[in-house]
């Protein structure tokens, strides 16, 4: 019996950012989650907008002590890191991680993405001392757990994760460009999720949209049920809701990804802000 591991969701959505009623159930922010266990910094997967609600439950006037694997430096996976409030009090830290684009070091593109005119602030002109590192693919040590970093097939230059400690398991596949026949996985991809406790995965589209958006950078959640079948995972978590997916169609589209062939004996849920899964 292992100490307990737990994943908690603060941003599901892929794309863009969608308030309102139609998504308040699920949530509206943009990719955050947060992994945390007994006596070690809690280790965050992306820096969307669902950072800012992390900040908030933080306690007032103490500082924060995290690390970041970011899979991209796309919008959705970056923009909450200067709402993040314990990172603008003094004392605090966070190491993030991504990987380099085009011979871009991930420092580099990060401070050609805040700065003036586009963010008024640059990174560091933030109080709390906040580390950039470009990761290469590979197994890392963050936060005393073991960390794979391996490209996944996206848009742009984009890792998958995975984070292995105390001998619990959870895979993060943010963005997945489907295969074109559908059916095939990347090798890499398949190593990130081989036998995990939990994997988080890109779920974007139906296959009505994926028909007219096929090169956007996603899947469909056909294709994310595959991957996890065919990895054996023991949980999935259908993630990166697209914008326009309002509660109730979400609800129909997770009953239609366990009725799926493809599922039978795997357990499926759906991303909501607020979700927390115990590893244990
Ligand atoms: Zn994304
Ligand atoms: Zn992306």
């Amino acid at each position: 019996m292992g100490v307990r591991v737990e994943i908690t969701f603060y941003g599901v959505r892929g794309s863009t950012p969608c308030a309102g009623e139609s998504t308040r159930r699920y949530g509206g922010n943009t990719a955050c989650v947060v992994v945390r266990a007994p006596d070690a910094d809690p280790i965050l997967l992306d820096l969307g907008t669902g950072l800012r609600y992390f900040g908030e439950e933080h306690p007032v006037g103490m500082p924060l002590h995290a690390h970041a694997l970011v899979t991209h430096l796309h919008w959705d996976h970056v923009q909450g890191l200067p709402f993040c409030r314990p990172l603008l009090c003094a004392g605090s830290s966070l190491s993030v991680y991504g990987p380099a684009h085009e011979g871009v070091g991930f420092d580099d593109g990060f401070d050609a993405l805040m700065r003036p005119p586009f963010f008024p602030v640059t990174r560091a002109q933030l109080p709390g001392e906040i580390s950039f590192h470009t990761l290469t693919p590979g197994v890392h040590d963050v936060a005393g757990a073991k960390v794979t970093a391996l490209e996944v097939p996206h848009t742009d230059t984009t890792f998958g994760y995975r984070i292995e400690r105390d001998g619990r398991s959870v895979a993060y596949i943010s963005d997945h460009q489907q295969s074109a026949d559908g059916r095939s996985i990347a090798p890499a991809v398949l190593d990130l999720c081989e036998g995990v406790d939990v994997l988080i995965h890109d779920a974007q589209f139906t296959p009505e949209e994926f028909a007219v958006k096929s090169n956007w950078g996603h899947c469909t959640i056909e294709y994310a049920v595959h991957v996890a079948a065919v990895a054996g995972v023991g949980r999935l978590v259908l993630f990166h809701h697209d914008p326009s997916h309002a509660d109730d169609t979400l609800d129909r589209l997770l009953v239609g990804a366990r009725a799926l062939p493809s599922a039978a004996g795997l357990e499926i849920v759906a991303a909501h802000e607020g979700l927390t899964l115990a590893l244990s």
